[in-house]
């Protein structure tokens, strides 16, 4: 198997380090090949996702992804700031159903936000549509800089939308999901006031009828934020559209304790993908040896799944991860108090010794 390794920036590359780590302790048949992303690659090649990254990520099997982006970039002209990066690989690789699972480890029940109770055993799954939305929609602005910014514009606007074709595939992908789990789908809109997601509610009713076997209810986003900190166990698989599902999965890292325990998987229709922690770069710590690398390490962990068909890889990972969290180690965002503090690259040894 070939697997692009695109580090990209800030904490990115400290991450991504200690995933490689792992894969390599796996002893299994990877070929991996690291390129520049995102700022990275801004850098070097003037372009966040140079032709020769792109044609990597193409010919993969897996892109194993870290973190773009730096505030240092926020004057540049949007094309060439590092996220761009992200979304033109999830263009070109036709990367459509963004899984974002919400775990909360038993062990760390007292890192969330919320109380013990709402959060043990939380175990729910966020399905992101990514090709369409209002972020892929036609923006406009009138451009007096070139900085990316409209000083002294009357307005700017975005349009949003949905395909058919589009809804239809990751409503399938989301009632097939929930066919393997507890067989239910809330799926998350904005009907009452959003002609798109009324569309996309009747097109998803409409898929639904073809799983008799998966209870189907409906939610307005307003209400979904709030049920999601009120009651998140009512929840088995979420699905919804790009900007719904960006901040509702962010919104849900934070009852797992920490988003640097999130991983997340993109998907393209032939099984290709794209493999990355929830997260950002993180640029207030990068450098400093502290972040958390395991939503990386268990983003690898869904790659041997979903990409290699290996369940067996994925699932000794993910007990060698709850290994390390059940001798109390911790990076800086999970500690508390009677846990052993640890840096990133101790926590991804850690992990590799537990394999
Ligand atoms: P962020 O996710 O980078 O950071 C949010 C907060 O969480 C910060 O306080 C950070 O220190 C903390 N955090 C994140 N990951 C952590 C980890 N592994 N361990 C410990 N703590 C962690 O979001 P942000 O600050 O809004 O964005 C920073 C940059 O990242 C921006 O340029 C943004 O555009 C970019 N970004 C990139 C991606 C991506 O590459 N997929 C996703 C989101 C944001």
């Amino acid at each position: 198997m070939k697997i692009a390794v695109l580090p990209g920036d800030g904490i990115g590359t400290e991450i991504v380090a200690e995933a490689v780590k792992v894969l390599k302790a796996l002893d299994l048949p990877l070929e991996m090949e690291t390129a520049l992303v995102g700022g990275a690659a801004y850098e070097a090649h003037g372009h966040p996702l140079p032709e020769a990254t792109l044609k990597l990520a193409k010919e993969a099997d897996a892109v194993l992804f870290g973190a773009v982006g730096d505030w240092k970039y926020d004057k540049l002209d949007r094309p060439l700031r590092p996220e761009q990066a992200i979304l033109g690989l999830r263009k070109n690789l036709g990367l459509f159903a963004n899984f974002r699972p919400a775990i909360c480890y038993e062990q760390l029940v007292h890192a969330s936000s919320l109380k013990p109770e709402l959060v043990a055993g939380l175990d729910i799954l966020i399905i992101r549509e990514l090709t369409g939305d209002i972020y892929f929609g036609q923006p406009r602005g009138r451009r007096i800089a070139t900085d990316g910014h409209f000083p002294g514009a009357e307005e700017a606007f975005d349009t949003m939308r949905y395909s058919r074709p589009e809804i239809e595939r990751i409503a399938h992908v989301a009632f097939q999901a929930a066919q393997k789990r507890n067989k239910r789908v809330t799926s998350v809109d904005k009907a009452n006031v959003l002609e798109t997601f009324q569309f996309w509610k009747d097109v998803v009713s409409e898929i639904g009828l073809q799983y008799p076997d998966v209870a189907l209810d409906h939610m307005y986003v307003d209400n979904a934020a709030m049920q999601l900190v009120k009651e998140p166990k009512r929840f088995d698989v979420v699905v919804t559209g790009n900007m719904f599902g960006d901040i509702l999965s962010d919104e849900a890292s934070m009852l797992t304790g920490s988003i640097g325990m999130l991983p997340s998987a993109s998907l393209n229709s032939s099984g290709q993908g794209l493999y990355e922690p929830s997260h950002g770069s993180a640029p207030d710590i990068a450098g400093k040896g502290v972040a958390n690398p395991l939503a990386t390490i268990l983003s690898a962990a869904m790659m041997l799944r979903f990409s290699l068909n290996d369940e067996a890889s994925a699932l000794r990972i993910e007990a060698s991860v709850k290994k390390v969290l059940d001798q109390g180690l911790r990076t800086a965002d999970i500690h508390s108090a009677g846990t052993t503090r640890v840096s990133t690259l101790e926590m991804g040894d850690a992990v590799v010794r537990a394999l």
